[in-house]
């Protein structure tokens, strides 16, 4: 009697699950219109948006590409890339026939952060209510202009009392803040509103416009250039940013501009990057790019290190 390798049995379940999985609605999820031709899904390639139907599924066989950009791949590799989750994940997804972000998509985009009751606009004149608020921004390098256009404000009570405010929008809807401690004395160097989601957006990339654009940590790091940089608000890029990373198109070259420690922690990320993009490092003398001012930021950048098969390797050391 012959038992079938468990490498074979998986093959065939994945088969008998590929046409049966929800492909037309994990395409209308990201927003765009599906149609079918034969047997094939045609639809705007969720990629790369090309305005022509580009992208071509077949959900029998699980194989897609787009003839425009010319991603292609299968199955599993797909659900990975539109859900931001690991390939494996991706294909217990494919099994379960299930797209289980569609839910958690609909409830972010309900508006519910709001600035603290305390926040005041950070104006001129300079006033003693707001003076030390000013010493603090001229400090981390935030001009008129960009505290004008960023609305930088303040705390001067409440729970972010002695915080510089400067609050998130994602294409004009609120999704966080940042309140930073001005006297360097505090625990929390750095607070974000109880349900924030910071972690969902790239802070300024819905402003940049660019083919090369500049990836740091933090929202005062990002305003030293303030027309060429996004802030991941954390060490590294999550799936959710990744993706949207990848879907606000037309970008070709992403310098990750952060400490060392987060460059090794995010070389996995930088490989799923470079599959869409170059990637550039650029390892920064300190932490903290609003501290170095914009030359020294641009020069470490132009000295970046373009990142390779070898530079992969000796990061994941
Ligand atoms: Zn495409």
């Amino acid at each position: 009697m012959s038992w079938p390798s468990p490498l074979s049995r998986t093959m065939r379940t994945m088969a008998s699950n590929l046409s049966a999985y929800p492909w037309h609605a994990l395409l209308t999820n990201q927003g765009v219109e599906v149609g079918e031709s034969g047997d094939q899904l045609v639809a705007v390639c969720p990629f790369c948006r090309h305005h022509r139907t580009s992208f071509y599924l077949s959900p029998e066989k699980g194989l897609w590409i787009c003839k425009f950009c010319n991603r292609k791949g299968n199955g599993p590799k797909l659900i990975s890339l539109l859900l931001g989750v690991s390939y494996r994940h991706a294909a217990e997804l494919l099994e379960g026939r299930s797209i289980p972000y569609a839910t958690e998509t609909e409830e972010r985009e309900k508006p519910t952060i709001q600035l603290p009751e305390e926040y005041e606009p950070l104006e001129l004149p300079e006033h003693v209510g707001n003076k030390r608020f000013w010493r603090y921004a001229r400090r981390r390098r935030l001009t008129l202009d960009l505290v004008e256009a960023y609305d930088v404000g303040f705390c001067r009570s409440g729970l972010y009392g002695g915080r510089l405010i400067i609050p998130f929008y994602w294409k004009d809807e609120l999704v966080s803040f940042f309140a930073r401690d001005i006297t360097n004395k505090l625990s929390r160097k750095v607070m974000t509103p109880f349900g924030g989601k910071q972690g969902q957006f790239l802070f300024n990339l819905d402003r940049l416009n660019r083919k090369d654009v500049i990836a740091v940590e933090g929202a005062f790091d990002c305003l030293v250039l303030p027309s060429r940089a996004f802030a991941s608000s954390g060490k590294r890029l999550n799936n959710t940013q990744l993706i949207q990373l990848v879907q606000h198109g037309g970008i070709e070259l992403v310098y990750l501009c952060w400490d060392e420690d987060a460059v090794r922690d995010a070389s996995e990320m930088t490989a799923r990057l470079s599959t869409f993009v170059d990637v550039k490092l650029v390892l920064l003398p300190m932490t903290d790019p609003s501290h170095l001012g914009r030359d020294a930021v641009l020069r470490a950048v132009a000295a970046a290190e373009r990142t390779t098969a070898t530079t992969r390797a000796r990061l994941q050391v």
